[in-house]
């Protein structure tokens, strides 16, 4: 994948100007921090020199110094509180800010993008760009940014004690951030294989768990230990190595810090044989080394971090910069539904330009009717419907409801005016109080149970002992999938949409369950135009018109008595099969 660091940091930005105060303040207190740290030392030397003169007369004096030291002291502490206390407010802000860009934009998004991303994997990305964004900010505001400034204010002073000096730690420290740059980058590989191979262990144990009825049922735990025990042979070798490689880089580092400290006292021996050094100057040298070795120690470490978190955040940039796939126009008008007449006039479309699934397919539904749409599976059915609802957008044609073509009004009046049974409704982990009541949030509670009565669910829902506040469990695993269906079913009553379109389960259900979703879809079809997506006779044979869906074509239409009389037709075929089979 091609980094997006650019665009993260534009994200970030468009983000981040809304608090230049924060920035302002960040930018001073990271500032004050280097610059009073840097001044102390001076004060030290000032100490050192003063108590080697030997003379107790000067001890008031010593103590003006320690005062002053205690002054620059309280500057650090001030700058380094102011720098935390807004850091802390800009990032909590901005963690929060970025979490609601990406929820608002990944919504936006069409129906296609999400079938060809895993939830999963969507959500740990939203997580990891939030995320990365304090990572970054620390990194290179509390330790690059304070090591910087640090590290270009002591070779500056260092330059005006002595130019040898100056330019002897210059040239260390040039050595060693070059080092630690392109060391940090070979490992970067490394690290990653080792983070890989992780997920792949991570991974493995985790199917295990889930699938462990079948690890039983198929005598397989020696087996699927053996090869888990392959992975984590591969993780020992690629954590080994990535380890190997972080000793080793920070063996040069060592050797170079003692190096630098060696350098820099010689250097001030000879300076003081010719008397330009004082014992004071010692001082300050040293703790100006060991200033720059506690901050040099990690950058490579660092470095490593910016550049990881923002790998990680490419992939939701990646996301945020694709355009949407279904788009309202400009001042889009609500579509106004009335009689809900439905036609697909010459539409083509395919979910990829190679394969088209329609080629100039026209259907009219009249107000009212009642359509089955049947055909064999792969024929474009369930197409029809997520045209409808304009999951995707076509390619050419149009699809009007009451004369109006659904892609220039806005898409959420569209989908207001439809209501959708699907196959194997997934609801949402809250209360089936909550779920039925999603389609029309201000609905009361006793249209909510109206509405459950009608669709045959009232019955089970009282039997649990919360009834109508019991949690349905993620994707609404606590409930079979006839009771699913028929909380969807109260759904589409309580949102009461002139069009109604059900998808049939086809997994066998109970045939009490049959019954009573088929009772319950019949209250729910009176004076709405519906499209039944079906899979049963007996509900075939209710329907006003069948349409026969073969290779994106109308191949038969007609009642069930029509069609029947129409010899060696699909739908007798059909009939035949299904008929046949419970004969
Ligand atoms: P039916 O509902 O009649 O079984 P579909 O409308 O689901 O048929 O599918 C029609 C054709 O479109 C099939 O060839 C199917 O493979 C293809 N198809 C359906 N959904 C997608 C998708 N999300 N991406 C690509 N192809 C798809
Ligand atoms: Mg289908």
């Amino acid at each position: 994948m091609r980094s997006l660091t650019r665009e993260t940091i534009k994200i970030y930005w468009q983000h981040g100007k809304k608090y230049k105060l924060a920035l302002f303040l960040m930018a001073i207190g990271t500032v004050g921090v280097s610059g009073f740290e840097v001044v102390i030392p001076f004060w030290y030397k000032k100490l050192f020199d003063t108590i080697a003169l030997n003379d107790f007369a000067l001890a008031p004096e010593l103590l003006k110094i320690i005062t002053a030291v205690w002054f620059l002291w309280m500057g650090v502490w001030l700058s380094r509180r102011i720098r935390d206390f807004v850091t802390a407010y800009f990032e909590a802000r901005m963690i929060s800010n970025l979490l609601n860009t990406c929820f608002d934009y990944l919504h936006g998004h069409s129906y296609s993008f999400f079938s060809n991303n895993f939830v999963g994997s969507l959500v740990r990305k939203v997580n990891r760009f939030a995320r990365s964004f304090e990572e970054i900010t620390d990194q290179t505001l509390i330790h690059l940014g304070n090591t910087g400034i640090h590290v270009v204010l002591v070779i500056i002073i260092l330059f005006t004690r002595h130019w040898i000096l100056g330019a002897g730690v210059l040239i260390w420290a040039i050595v060693y951030i070059f080092f630690g740059y392109k060391y940090t980058m070979f490992k970067i590989r490394y690290d990653r294989e080792k983070a890989a191979q992780d997920s792949v262990v991570t991974g493995v144990m985790a199917d295990t768990v889930t699938n462990q009825m079948n690890l039983k049922m198929f005598g397989a735990r020696d087996r699927e230990f053996e090869n888990f025990k392959k992975t984590t042979d591969d993780l020992y070798y690629k954590q080994k190595k990535a380890w190997y490689l972080g000793s080793f880089a920070e063996a040069i580092q060592g050797f170079l810090m003692v190096a630098l400290e060696f350098m820099v006292l010689y250097i001030a021996i000879k300076f003081w044989q010719r008397g330009l050094f004082t014992i004071g100057d010692f001082a300050l040298l040293q703790s100006f080394v060991i200033g720059l070795f506690s901050r040099l120690w990690n950058i490579g470490n660092s470095i490593r971090r910016v550049f990881e978190r923002f790998a990680d955040a490419d992939e939701m940039t990646e996301i945020l910069i694709t355009p949407h796939g279904v788009k309202d126009l400009p001042r889009t008008k609500n579509l106004l539904v009335t009689n809900a007449r439905i036609n697909f006039k010459d539409v083509s479309f395919g979910y990829h330009d190679e394969l088209m699934v329609f080629d100039k397919f026209n259907l009219e539904i009249k107000p009212g009717e009642r359509t089955a749409l049947i055909g064999t599976s792969g024929g474009g059915k369930s197409t029809i419907v997520k045209l409808l609802l304009r999951f995707h957008d076509i390619n050419s044609g149009q699809i009007l409801i009451d004369g109006q073509n659904i892609a220039n009004f806005n898409q959420n009046s569209l989908r207001r005016s439809i209501a959708m049974v699907p196959q194997d409704p997934i609801l949402f982990h809250r209360s089936l109080m909550e779920n039925i009541r999603y389609a029309r949030p201000e609905a009361t509670k006793e249209e909510v149970i109206r509405a459950a009565k009608l669709a045959h669910a009232h019955k089970f829902i009282i039997k649990f002992p919360q009834g109508y506040e019991t949690f349905v469990g993620e994707r609404g695993i606590k409930l079979s999938g006839g009771e699913r269906q028929r909380v969807a079913i109260a759904r589409a009553i309580i949102k009461n949409a002139p069009i109604l379109i059900l998808d049939e389960a086809t997994s066998s259900l109970d045939s009490e369950s049959e019954k009573f979703i088929q009772d319950a879809m019949k209250k729910l079809m009176n004076n709405r135009t519906t499209i039944v997506i079906a899979h049963r006779l007996s509900t075939i044979m209710q329907m006003d018109r069948i349409v026969v869906i073969e290779d994106g074509k109308v191949k038969e239409q007609g009642k069930h008595k029509e069609l029947l009389k129409a010899h060696k037709g699909t739908y007798q075929r059909l009939w035949e099969i299904q008929a046949g089979g419970f004969a």
